[in-house]
């Protein structure tokens, strides 16, 4: 037998299944997805096993065994491998850079699991009579404690599927730990007597020189359930040696567990019950059942505005879809990803929930991704990559708020998890529900069908198998209104003489929620107010020596860091350039703003979140409960306090400036702006208190503005769009950025023109119509090579190529087949290159 095998080295050349023979005590071990070991160059290298086959594609003389197999039960399924194939070819990324994404970063290193026999009876009666006859369970009974998996695969070839299947079923139970990376961790732990009657007995009997050894054994009795050694010392106020006492007198038993690392321990879920639907939650619940029963995979946008109850919604379709024995994925923006967000699904699904987020140790991500692998969650909550969750039948993903750019992958895999979605989804015949208040364009343009075929992207009908359909929420719940929203022009402010950073109705409107103890929350739209060194008399500014941008100063560490590649330098007395005393730092604008309403409203309670208040663990969680608890009056911060959250005594928001991402060079700051004042603006007066929203911008004319203040998407659409198709831009077409940076400004010079040169000969040769203005159904157009708007980093020069297309115009194909004919022998790129299919952030 032939294993094909990704080995784990994402370079061009490597990306392609190498041959390897299974060694014969490892066949029926190794399946596709299985993780391991291979010789490869001299060294062992981890890979992944994408097809099995009967006969090798080379010599077979040439071909070399597998050399260890890294987990007996495999971390991918098959369906999952596909998945990471598709992602490769649509995001042009190594195939094993993709299979990499979809496992938690502590199977990075290497596996060693051991297995016991399963102590719960049912099961130990179950295996008795099913596995009676197997040598393998006579080999596990008869050793004391755990046997290493890779023993019974050594000792019992055969029996491959058969141990895998008791595993599966809980007849045996499997701990793996991780070399290297991760040990599963272990806790001492106390159990009851087993006999109660002759412990009670023994409890009445006690030497009364012994009543703290009593103690514990009357807890033990009164307390039937095993217990942490360390909680039953702190319980008692005692000691361990007290404990181990009484069981070496035999009425109780000490043992080592494992222990699951459940970073949601001890935390109690109030289990909350179904609400009775609205009329328009209902309307749309039976939609998405009526596809959930049918198992159509089919693709909803469910544009409901903030405070419509879209979670509702999504718990109760969760619920049908476990009536199915299917399992659901929940996606949420990792900022969005908050306790109170854990809470509503927790609450309503208790234990079956598993939660997947970058705020999680290595070992908890890992110890939750087991909990789906091994079936015991049917819910997974998460960022980005739980779209991955290893679940055997999705039946449905949620993606909430599915317009965050968060969704798509900054580094490769370059994915969008909202079209891998769509994607998983047709694999399982499962259901895709994107939920938002402001639906991306390209989502709202492919479910409304406000454009027409000829106009919109033909393959954007392959994203959204049987056309994405519109369901539509336009109402809270309880008909409670949206917001009232003022925008106040700062440029008046100025010329009234206020020179503050508050208008003088966002003052009022605070002092009266102060007086009133009603809570406000406050936007400072971080992108563009950026903390940087400026001096005041030449107009320096401190510049990163390897990359073309400003420092970021940090007021704590009196450092100035540079975003991009991490240079850090201790901030200058005097003006570097001219000598001047007069340079000035302007530290995080969060904290400008907190120091300013500390002047402006002597005994103010502010909450700030940002960057730097939130990077210890927990801390976000630890605001958030605060604010909740009416501890403070503000919570004041960047985008992170604009989603999701839902407190009832908010009834102010404001925005400090609205239009510092307005201006951005990057054709969706419109429609990035219009988002986050329409998200923000919906945290308040979401319950029984009315809200009112305070917008400063210094263009109070501006169509994105405007639109948000009137609660207006449609509008915003309407006029967005016009914009797009003008400079023919998504949803009209679609992108893709390849990006090339050398150290040598020549070398990339020629690169770069080699490289455009290349594709338009290619997109001519294809016969595609190459103008922008074609009103064909497929186009492509390559625009460059031109300097990045970012045109160094890390000491290497940066240029772009952008392509745009439209209809079936091959584009990703032309581009690889160009980049391999600019290629070495070997596949390498004669300078560093990267793609980036359908980009959120052009830099
Ligand atoms: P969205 O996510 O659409 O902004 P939420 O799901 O947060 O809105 O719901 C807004 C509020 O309405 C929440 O406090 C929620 O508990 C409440 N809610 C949702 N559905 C119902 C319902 N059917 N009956 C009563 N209250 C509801
Ligand atoms: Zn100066
Ligand atoms: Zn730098």
């Amino acid at each position: 037998m032939i294993a094909k095998v990704i080995v784990d080295v994402p370079s061009r050349a490597t990306d392609r299944p190498f041959d390897y023979a299974i060694p014969a005590d490892l066949y029926g071990w190794v399946e596709i997805g299985s993780r391991v070991g291979v010789p490869f160059g001299g060294r062992v290298l981890q890979g992944f096993v994408i097809g099995l086959a009967e006969f090798a594609d080379i010599d077979e003389s040439k071909l070399k065994p597998i050399a260890e197999l890294l987990d007996h039960i495999p971390p991918l399924s098959p369906d999952l491998v596909e998945l990471a194939q598709w992602i490769s070819d649509k995001y042009c990324c190594a195939l094993t850079t993709a299979l990499q994404a979809m496992i938690p970063s502590a199977l990075k290193g290497k596996a060693d699991s051991v297995v016991t026999l399963s102590e719960d009876e049912d099961t130990a009666l179950f295996s008795n009579a099913v596995y009676s006859e197997a040598p393998w369970l006579a080999y596990i009974r008869a050793s004391s404690g755990p046997v290493r998996m890779a023993a019974l695969q050594e000792r019992f070839p055969a029996d491959a599927a058969a141990i895998k299947q008791a595993v599966k079923l809980g007849a045996l139970t499997e701990q793996v730990s991780i070399r290297d990376r991760l040990a599963v961790r272990k806790a001492l732990t106390v159990f009851p007597p087993e006999q109660a009657a002759l412990a009670q007995e023994a409890l009445a009997n006690y030497p009364a020189r012994a009543a703290k050894q009593r103690d514990v054994l009357r807890y033990m009795l009164e307390h039937p359930e095993p217990i942490a050694l360390t909680a039953l010392v702190e319980a008692l106020s005692t000691t361990s040696a007290t404990i181990r006492a009484v069981a070496d007198k035999g009425w109780i038993t000490i043992r080592e567990v494992e222990q699951q690392r459940d970073p949601y321990a001890g935390r109690d879920f109030k289990q909350t019950e179904p609400l009775p639907l609205t009329e328009g939650q209902q309307a749309v619940y039976e939609e998405i059942a009526e596809a959930l029963d049918a198992e159509s995979s089919r693709v909803f946008l469910l544009h409901g505005v903030t405070g419509s109850g879209k979670t509702e919604v999504y718990l109760q379709t969760i619920e049908r879809c476990l009536q199915h024995e299917r399992q659901a994925i929940v996606l949420v923006p990792e900022i969005a990803l908050t306790p109170q967000m854990v809470e509503r699904f927790k609450g309503r699904f208790g234990d079956s929930v598993a939660v997947l987020h970058s705020r999680l140790s290595s070992g908890e991500r890992y110890d939750e991704w087991r909990k789906i692998r091994e079936g015991r969650a049917q819910v997974a909550v998460g960022a980005r990559s739980a779209v991955f969750a290893p679940f055997p039948r999705v039946g449905l993903i949620i993606i909430d708020e599915e317009h965050e750019s968060s969704y798509k992958q900054e580094e490769s895999p370059k994915y969008h998890a909202r079209d891998v979605a769509v994607r998983r989804a047709r694999q399982h015949g499962a259901s895709v529900v994107l939920g938002s208040a402001t639906p991306s364009l390209e989502s709202y343009a492919a479910a409304s069908r406000v454009l027409s075929p000829t106009q919109t992207d033909a393959s954007a009908s392959s994203r959204t198998p049987g056309g994405a359909a519109l369901l539509a929420m336009p109402n809270r719940v309880g008909n409670r209104p949206l917001p009232k929203v003022h925008l106040i022009d700062m440029r008046e402010e100025l010329k009234a003489g206020n020179r503050s950073m508050f208008s003088r109705q966002l003052h009022e409107a605070l002092l009266d929620r102060l007086e009133k103890g009603e809570q406000s929350v406050l936007l400072l739209n971080r992108r563009g107010y950026s903390t940087f060194v400026m001096c005041r008399s030449c107009g320096y500014t401190a510049q990163c020596p390897h990359c073309d941008i400003s420092l970021t100063y940090h007021q704590k560490s009196r450092v100035m860091r540079c975003h991009y590649c991490g240079h850090a330098e201790q901030a200058p007395e005097k003006c570097p350039s001219c000598e001047s005393e007069h340079i000035r730092f302007f530290g995080t604008g969060t904290q400008r703003v907190e120091e300013e309403l500390a002047k402006l409203f002597p005994g103010i309670r502010v909450i700030r979140m940002d960057v730097d208040t939130t990077t210890e663990k927990g801390s976000h969680e630890k605001w958030l409960t605060m604010f909740g608890e009416r501890k403070a009056d503000v919570l004041l911060g960047t985008q992170m306090v604009a989603k999701g959250l839902d407190f009832p005594y908010v009834t102010l928001v404001g925005v400090i400036a609205a239009d510092t991402s307005l201006h951005l060079p990057d054709f969706r700051a419109a429609e990035k702006t219009f988002q986050l004042l329409t998200q923000v603006a919906g945290r308040a007066g979401r319950h029984e208190l009315p809200g009112e929203v305070v917008i400063q911008t210094y263009n109070p004319d501006h169509y994105a503005i405007v639109t948000a203040q009137h609660h207006d998407y449609a509008g915003f659409v309407q006029e967005e769009l016009k914009h797009r198709r003008f400079m023919s831009y998504p949803p009209f077409c679609r992108l893709i950025v390849v990006t090339l940076s050398d150290e040598q400004l020549t070398h990339l010079i020629t690169a770069g023109d080699k490289l455009a040169a290349t594709l338009r000969q290619l997109a001519y040769e294809s016969g595609v119509k190459g103008s922008i203005d074609s009103d064909g159904t497929r186009f492509i157009d390559i625009l460059g090579p031109v300097a990045s708007p970012i045109p160094r980093m890390k000491d290497r020069y940066r240029f772009q190529c952008m392509v745009k297309y439209r209809g079936n115009a091959g584009a990703i194909e032309l581009l690889k087949k160009a980049i391999a004919m600019l290629s070495g022998p070997q596949g390498q790129p004669p300078v560093q290159l990267s793609v980036d299919v359908d980009p959120q952030v052009i830099l």
